[in-house]
């Protein structure tokens, strides 16, 4: 429910707020317009279903949707409410610009792969859109164009490898553009892509996650967690924390981070950063509606350069915009104090008012975690190491919107039994170059 008139607050501190039931100790900017937890009822029996899902963010939200509307029986259990992952901390451009660029997409996978990354992101946005329309869902989502300009530690070569990769994987809606899309800065040039999209993540969750709930093979339960996962004798068992046993043909372990790995070694093939978003305030469309990154600090020795993520967030009924302004990437662990942590805001602050030179109000900061593949795709498949029963869905990158999504049409085929020419690329069993 939106309340009629919204005021900005400052950024909430743990305890007092369910919208920190699970993963972190600030509030995102979507909780603005959700006034109360997206909840369902706890599991408190013994159940049986085709497919048990763990996690109710974009991932896991996605899979069910599409499984249920195949008719398979399903439960999802989250275990704090739907969106208290990481998807309740994003800052959700949906988009084909691969953060890891296509450049070494294509270096590391090869033209065909980067192909077929280019085809399942853009399918990505595409279905986002149509499910949306024909679920009548309202989740603020604009079509709009993204624009990738240099980090001043950065040259224009990498521009013109991007372009010349973008091309080769079959991206001819991006091109390079000389006249700079901001008035205050000069950002050209840049790389312009066209039909990008954005939307209100936890909006669009619910949406998912209402019309989910009206199937009537599909259930979800919230505040359940899932304790332990026994994969034994083809029969597969989520044990939750207060003893329930939910029994499955098939598994989705679709918590981000996976919560079973001895078998799979997936931490070995990613890497978790800590990244970090502010929000201010901004006259009504005073700055053209579109998505912004740089191309990321060069002197980084970092698998990934620090980049900075730029997003206006429109509410309805709010006096003001919001300018969304992520980065400051570290690996998750290596900053231990307050100090540093207020630093990275501040640092925040004073690249935003340098290029788009607002004086507005930082009216909530926030972090997340994003886990880093080491070949720039995420692992989407049968968890290496079990039968293929157990699935698995994670290392988005910062493409979290579309890889969620690409995971929920991936898995959904490949627990049908459906080809489908994405799986390879996807697999968590790939080695990573
Ligand atoms: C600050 C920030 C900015 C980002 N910006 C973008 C962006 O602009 N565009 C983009 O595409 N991506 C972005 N990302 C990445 C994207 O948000 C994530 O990759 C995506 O939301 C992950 O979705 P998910 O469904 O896999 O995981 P989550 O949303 O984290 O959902 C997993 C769920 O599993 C639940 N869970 C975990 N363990 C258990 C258990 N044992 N039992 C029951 N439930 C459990 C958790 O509570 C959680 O709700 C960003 C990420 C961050 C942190």
């Amino acid at each position: 429910m939106i309340p009629e008139q919204i005021t900005y607050s400052n950024s909430k501190i743990k305890s007092d707020y369910w919208e920190l039931s699970t993963s972190g100790q600030t509030v995102s900017s979507w909780f603005l317009d959700v006034t109360h937890p997206l909840k369902f009822e706890k599991l408190s029996q013994n159940i049986s279903v085709d497919v048990a899902i763990v996690g109710g963010g974009i991932a896991g939200i996605t899979t069910a949707y599409l499984l249920s509307n195949s008719g398979k029986s399903v439960a999802l259990i989250e275990d704090g409410y739907i969106g208290s992952g990481e998807t309740g901390r994003t800052t959700a451009h949906i988009t084909h610009a691969l953060d890891d660029r296509y450049y070494n997409i294509e270096k590391k996978h090869g033209p065909k792969s980067a192909r077929i990354a280019a085809e399942s992101h853009t399918a990505a946005i595409d279905f986002i859109e149509s499910t949306l329309m024909k679920e009548g869902i309202e989740c603020s989502f604009s079509k709009l164009n993204g624009y990738l300009f240099l980090d001043a530690t950065d040259n224009k070569l990498s521009l013109d490898k991007e372009i010349d990769a973008l091309k080769n994987a079959g991206i001819s809606t991006a091109n390079m553009q000389y006249e700079s899309p901001l008035k205050s800065t000069d950002i050209s040039p840049c790389i312009c892509f066209q039909n990008q999209a954005q939307f209100q993540p936890m909006l669009y969750l619910m949406g998912l996650a209402n019309t989910l709930s009206t199937h009537k093979e599909a259930k979800i339960f919230t505040e359940t967690h899932a304790q332990s996962i026994s994969n034994k004798n083809s029969e597969n068992v989520i044990k939750t924390d207060n003893g329930c046993n939910v029994t499955a043909q098939n598994i989705v372990l679709a918590t981000n981070a996976p919560i079973i790995d001895r078998v799979s070694k997936i931490y070995d093939k990613q890497i978790a950063y800590r990244t970090y978003v502010i929000a201010a305030e901004v006259e009504k469309n005073s700055i053209p509606l579109a998505l912004y990154w740089d191309t990321g600090n060069q002197k980084s020795k970092d698998h990934v350069k620090p980049y900075h993520y730029v997003r206006i967030q429109q509410t309805k009924n709010a006096k003001n915009d919001l300018l969304v302004v992520g980065g400051e990437d570290h690996k998750t662990g290596s900053i231990i104090d307050k100090k540093d942590l207020e630093s990275k805001f501040k640092k925040l602050e004073k690249w935003m008012r340098e290029i788009f030179s607002v004086d507005g109000r930082v009216v909530y900061s926030w972090s997340g975690q994003v886990l880093e593949p080491l070949d720039g795709l995420a692992f989407i498949g049968p968890n290496p190491g079990n039968d293929k029963s157990i699935y698995i869905a994670t290392g988005d990158s910062g493409n979290g919107m579309t890889h969620g999504t690409i995971a929920g049409i991936l898995l959904h085929d490949l627990i049908l039994g459906k080809k489908n020419d994405w799986a390879e690329l996807y697999s968590p069993n790939r080695t990573t170059k």
